[in-house]
This record gives C-alpha cells, structure tokens and sequence, in this order.
C-alpha cells in the first residue's frame, strides 16, 4: 500500500499516517521529521534546511526528492509506505512520479484532508500548549508568524496538488474536521 496525505499544516495528516502504520505495518515517511532529524545531527541538509524550515518556507525540491528517495528504497518500505508532507509542490510531484516510476512502483491512493482554515491556527495553538504541559520542546516553527508563513506556503505551492492528482484520477477527499475516529474510518472506507 503507498498511499499519500494531502492537506494544510495542521490537517492532521501525522495523527492518521500513525493510525493506518499500525493497521498496514508500513511506514509513515514524513519529511517534516526527516528534516527535522537532519537538523537535530547536524547534517550537512540539516545546516542547509533550519532557517528556511523555522521562516515556515519550503525546503528545495532537489533536497527533499533525495531524502524520499532514498528512504523509499529502505526495506522496511518493501510493503508499502505513507507520504506525510511530501510532495508539496506540482515539481515535487511530477518528481515523485518519475522515482517511483524508475523503481517499478504505483501509487494506490492520494488523500487530501479537507480543513478550515480558521481552525488550522488553533490546532496549532492547541499543540503548543499539549506539548508544553507534557514538557516537551515545542517545534520552532509553532509560532503565530511561522504558521502563517506555512499556510501561505500551502495556498501557494501545495494546494495546487490537488488538481494534480484530481486529474490523474488518484484524488480522494475526506473531511478533516470530523473527530479523529471519523476521519480514520472515512479513509479505510477509501482503502477498503
Ligand atoms: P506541517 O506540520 O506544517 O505539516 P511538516 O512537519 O510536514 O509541517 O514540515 C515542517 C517544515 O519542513 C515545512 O514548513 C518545510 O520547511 C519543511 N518541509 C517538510 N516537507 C517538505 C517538502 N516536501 N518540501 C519542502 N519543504 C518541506
């Protein structure tokens, strides 16, 4: 099963790519934490991506199309995998088609979360305050002006995949503001 999550920072793709790697055993390949990581150890990507990444700004195409493709060639993605946050513009898209295509490999479903963007800011409201009273670090780039930035981002490159993969007739869209149980039933009723 490959699957990929569309949707606005916020959507809740990360929370139902963690639900759906525990029912399919495949892995949840979020590029988010795979930058993410890579500024934790210091990476050369790493050193690269950090201060785009805390501006709320996209990472270069070429930097994220490597890190997938070589995480998709990892044997624990043998049975499959779920892109959370990548593609996230129309190149990185049409990028991801060509790599999968040159590994022998299809796509079984696009899905886009549906969301309100006036909820998208509390969420992350919401986020940053679960996290601090569980004491954890709180993402550098969960802040009012970040955020903003991401969801410009969003309108401007990501949005657009919509149309994309409405037209190569992969698209399927569930709405992310039910309850979380909702959602999830709503995408295994897609998978099903
Ligand atoms: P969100 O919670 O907004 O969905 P992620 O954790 O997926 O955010 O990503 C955080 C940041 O990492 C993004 O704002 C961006 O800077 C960078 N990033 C993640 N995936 C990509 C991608 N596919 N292309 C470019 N930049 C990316």
């Amino acid at each position: 099963m490959r699957l990929i999550f569309l949707g606005p920072p916020g959507a809740g793709k990360g929370t139902q790519a963690k639900l759906l790697t525990e029912r399919y055993g495949i892995p949840q390949l979020s590029t988010g934490d795979m930058l993410r990581a890579a500024v934790a150890q210091a990476t050369e990507v790493g050193k690269r991506a950090k201060a785009v990444m805390d501006a709320g700004q996209l990472v270069s195409d070429e930097i994220v199309n490597e890190i997938v493709s070589d995480r998709i060639d990892q044997p624990d993605c043998a049975k499959g995998f779920i892109l959370d946050g990548y593609p996230r513009t129309v190149p990185q898209a049409i990028a991801l088609g060509k790599m999968l295509e040159g590994k022998g490999l299809k796509l079984d479903a696009v899905i886009e979360l549906k969301v309100d963007e006036a909820a998208l800011v509390k969420r992350m409201e919401n986020r940053v305050a679960e996290t601090i009273a569980a004491g954890g670090t709180v993402r550098s780039d969960d802040n009012p002006e970040a955020f903003k930035r991401r969801l410009t981002e969003y309108r401007e490159k990501t949005a657009p995949l919509s149309e994309h993969y409405a037209g190569t007739g992969q698209l399927r869209t569930v709405d992310g503001m039910a309850d979380v149980n909702t959602v999830t039933a709503e995408i295994e009723k897609i998978l099903a």
